[in-house]
């Protein structure tokens, strides 16, 4: 039977994992981390997730998963409100936009994946290095719990996020194209009134508050990089009053009442890259580690998952042949099919942040003019178009094997 073992059990490696043991593939999952819970995971599922997560047959399963679907997004301008737009609505075909939790969602994907004999999921294993033969990827060697280990397999699949072991070890060059932004992360109460995710753009800031699966208010402050440390000497009054200046009234009294919850910001760095080549023979990488998105339009959970159907796709038969020849026209292929989406998604991730964080003469008046034209509908049906990517992707997706 042929063999894989993939390397993180993020979104990407989770549900490769599911894919490939249930098409009769010997599965080895390899996870550093013993608990889920214990990485920061993104948890926006634009429909392009949701979509992905029922073209593999886990809508039902996803009902044990806990979320909170988005209503509405607001985004306002200098604090006053430039538009409301409904979601879930017939512009995104009734497909919702969706907090989820991630280690739940991860939780789900394993069980699911161990009710096929084929998997097996090794926990507080951590990749270390790659097995070479003849300049051919054979396996992996990991620090597991019971100390040095090697695995062997047909194929290695390096799902390790972006940071990832497989991309360092594998010789795979990449290039950077990093927005010049960090993320502040606080959780706090959530207004009762909530209607849904808010953007708040000004001079050189950007603010976004969502309603998270478990009921509170995600505030995700987006910081030039590198101001992180400075910030961090200030109190928690100096940000409540720094981020109640940027929002609406009914905000600002709700971050001044809720002070004291912003004691420990959590800063997430932003990073977005590509490798040169998603494999190597013997090798392939998925998610972020072929690919590390920015958190720009809520995209990297998404494009994961649907790497992984593509994946699929390819991967079944060309494992099921036992030719390595076909196995690695396969990665190339899996490569070929998914590289315009990422490209295309990640130029678009670029494109706010230059516009929304710039303190260039020019910015002010660029914002200005923006708000002007997005208060028309028909403008924002047309703009909205320009970036449905976001919430669909531009590549038709789908599982085929
Ligand atoms: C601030 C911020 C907010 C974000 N918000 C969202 C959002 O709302 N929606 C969205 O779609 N995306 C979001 N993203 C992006 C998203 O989190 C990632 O793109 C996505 O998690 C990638 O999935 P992955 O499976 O490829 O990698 P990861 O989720 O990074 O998973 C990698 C896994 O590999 C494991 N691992 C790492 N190294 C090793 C090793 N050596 N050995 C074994 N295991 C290893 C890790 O423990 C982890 O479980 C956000 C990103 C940032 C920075």
């Amino acid at each position: 039977m042929p063999t894989a073992l993939i390397v993180g059990a993020g979104p990407a490696g989770a549900a490769l994992a599911y894919l490939l043991a249930h098409r009769g593939i010997e599965v080895t999952l390899l996870e550093r981390q013993l608990d889920f819970s214990r990485e920061f995971r993104g948890e926006i599922l634009m429909p392009s997730g949701v979509l992905a997560i029922e073209e593999m047959g886990l809508g039902d399963a996803m009902n044990s998963v806990s979320s909170v679907d988005q209503k509405s997004i607001s985004l306002y301008l200098n604090a006053s409100l430039v538009f409301r737009q409904e979601l879930g609505s017939d512009a995104l075909e009734s497909v919702p936009v969706r907090a989820i939790s991630q280690p739940q969602f991860l939780e789900m994907l394993v069980t699911e994946a161990g009710k096929s004999p084929c998997f097996r999921l090794e926990r507080g294993t951590s990749v270390k290095g790659l097995l070479f033969e003849d300049g051919r990827v054979v396996g992996v060697r990991a620090r597991t719990r019971a100390g040095e280990k090697s695995f062997k397999a047909d194929l290695v699949v390096g799902a390790d996020g972006r940071a990832s072991a497989v991309r360092r070890h594998g010789g795979f060059t990449d290039r950077h194209a990093s927005p010049p932004i960090d993320v502040v992360w606080w959780k706090i109460p959530c207004p009762n009134d909530w209607n849904g995710p808010c953007a708040f753009i000004g001079k050189g800031h950007l603010m976004l508050l969502y309603q998270s699966w478990d009921g509170n208010l995600q505030i995700a402050w987006i910081i030039i990089k590198g101001s992180f440390r400075e910030l961090k000497q200030r109190s928690p009054g100096d940000w409540a009053r720094e981020m109640a200046a940027q929002v609406s009234p009914e905000i600002s009294s709700h971050l001044e009442a809720c002070k004291d919850k912003l004691q420990h910001p959590f800063l997430l760095d932003s990073v977005s890259d590509c490798v040169d080549s998603w494999s190597v023979p013997g090798a392939l990488l998925i998610g972020d580690a072929a690919h590390t998105m920015s958190p720009v339009g809520a995209q990297g959970v998404n494009i994961a998952l649907r790497d992984t159907i593509v994946a699929t796709n390819h991967l079944v038969p060309a494992l099921f042949s036992e030719d390595t020849a076909i196995l690695d026209r396969a990665l190339r292929a899996i490569e070929e099919e998914r590289a315009p989406e990422v490209n295309h998604i990640q130029r678009l991730q670029g494109l706010p942040p230059r516009v929304v964080m710039s303190s260039a003469w020019w910015s002010e008046p660029v914002r200005k003019l923006l708000a002007k034209i997005l208060v028309h509908p028909g403008v924002r049906v047309r703009a909205a178009n320009h970036v449905t990517g976001f919430a669909f992707g531009v590549a038709d997706v789908s599982l085929e094997v």
